[in-house]
């Protein structure tokens, strides 16, 4: 079956076009500028941008990835393809090294099934001074053994680990990490400038969530968010919903790390979707006022526990607040999470041969469509 979508604005790599594009079997196989050559779906001057990547994603719509259960994951990935997002991961949180396997396995099945692009261990391997929204009874000291048998649950789906580069044993675990294909991302982290220059060294590739849950910026002492942004090999994870980070320091970052290091993530929790209320995230307990969600009891009350975010408003809020061009923001929200997933020849970017994942916005970004593999999950 083929599908032309004409009278668009083509957001590409290299610029922002009228034109119009051809998809044929799932996969993007022509664009072209100016008038199709044939009968098309017309957008009416509406923007196509690249289906969203999100690579740290903790549920939505009421359900929650720690749950490990098909149907609240199934959810998940509907509302936030709903919102743009064509290729999702599923970030766990910390929890007993036996529910860590059992969620695990369930959503292994949902990577099989083509519903998820992977599984993300945030956590236990992480700092008790920088938990944020985990339990720090069940953090752990990172164990290459055991990181073993929580690999083998996830039968070659586990894609991110999420690790504090100072504590025991994490560089040996970074570099198991990264020899089984997974990647390395430091966060929740202790570390100082040295240690964390040192987890990089040993392969890790990703900072969760910069500035979130480490160590501030200071002149004399820069600690994490210093030398992830400085080093070429780190892309940066930014949760771009106005409450976890200032604009300002966006800006700041986005101007060290650029487009090609910079990647919009959700890190959404169970409300994304639905809105106030109490909710779990993993064994702990969530209240969401106001769309900002806050552990709501124990040491860690009044922590920040994810967002309420979805991947289209991270990309309408990075041309508004952060000033990004729409190739710009169609990068850090699409292409460079595609790359640190080792996709990007597949997905990412709109371009000849590369499966049809792309959302259609308004003048005003909202959502108008969303395609996935060349099928509607929204018609415009
Ligand atoms: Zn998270």
């Amino acid at each position: 079956m083929t599908i032309t979508l004409a009278d668009a604005r083509v957001v590409t790599p290299e610029g922002v076009h009228d034109g119009w594009l051809t998809i044929e079997d799932g996969r993007i196989t022509h664009i072209g500028q100016g008038g199709a050559p044939g009968p098309g779906h017309s957008l009416g001057g509406r923007y196509v941008v690249p289906g969203f990547v999100d690579i740290h994603n903790h549920g939505g719509a009421g359900g929650s990835f720690p749950s490990g259960d098909p149907d609240q994951a199934s959810r998940i990935a509907a509302l936030h393809a709903e919102h743009g997002t064509t290729t999702l991961i599923a970030s766990l949180v910390t929890a007993t090294l036996d529910d860590i396997a059992r969620a695990t396995a369930a959503l292994a099945d949902l990577c099989e099934e083509g519903l998820l692009a992977g599984i993300h261990f945030e956590g236990p391997y992480i700092s008790k001074a920088r938990c944020g929204a985990h339990d720090p009874a069940l953090l752990r000291e990172p164990s290459v053994r055991e990181f073993r048998e929580l690999l083998a649950a996830g039968r070659g789906h586990v894609r991110m680990l999420t690790i504090a580069a100072e504590l025991p044993g994490a560089t040996d675990t970074i570099r198991e990490a990264v020899a089984n294909g997974v990647i390395a991302a430091l966060g929740h982290s202790d570390a100082d400038y040295a240690q964390t220059i040192a987890g990089i060294e040993a392969g890790a590739a990703v900072a969760t969530h910069l500035f979130n849950a480490m160590p501030q910026l200071g002149h004399r002492e820069p600690g994490p968010i210093a030398a992830l942004l400085e080093d070429e090999r780190v892309t940066v994870e930014l949760v771009n919903d106005g409450v976890h980070v200032h604009p300002a320091m966006l800006r700041l970052a986005y101007r060290a790390a650029g487009a090609s290091r910079t990647a919009l993530i959700t890190d959404a929790m169970a409300a994304a979707g639905v809105g106030d209320g109490s909710y779990g995230l993993g064994p702990l307990k969530v209240e969401v006022v106001d769309g900002v969600a806050r552990l709501a009891g124990g040491p860690g009350a009044g922590s920040i526990a994810g967002s309420t975010l979805t991947m289209d408003v991270a990309f309408r809020r990075a041309v508004r607040e952060l000033g990004l061009s729409l190739p710009e923001a169609a990068e850090a929200a699409s292409l460079t999470p595609a790359r640190v997933l080792g996709l990007a020849d597949r997905i990412g970017s709109l371009s000849v041969g590369k499966q049809a994942d792309l959302v259609v916005l308004t003048d005003g970004l909202e959502v108008a469509g969303v395609m996935r593999r060349g099928s509607w999950i929204t018609e415009p």
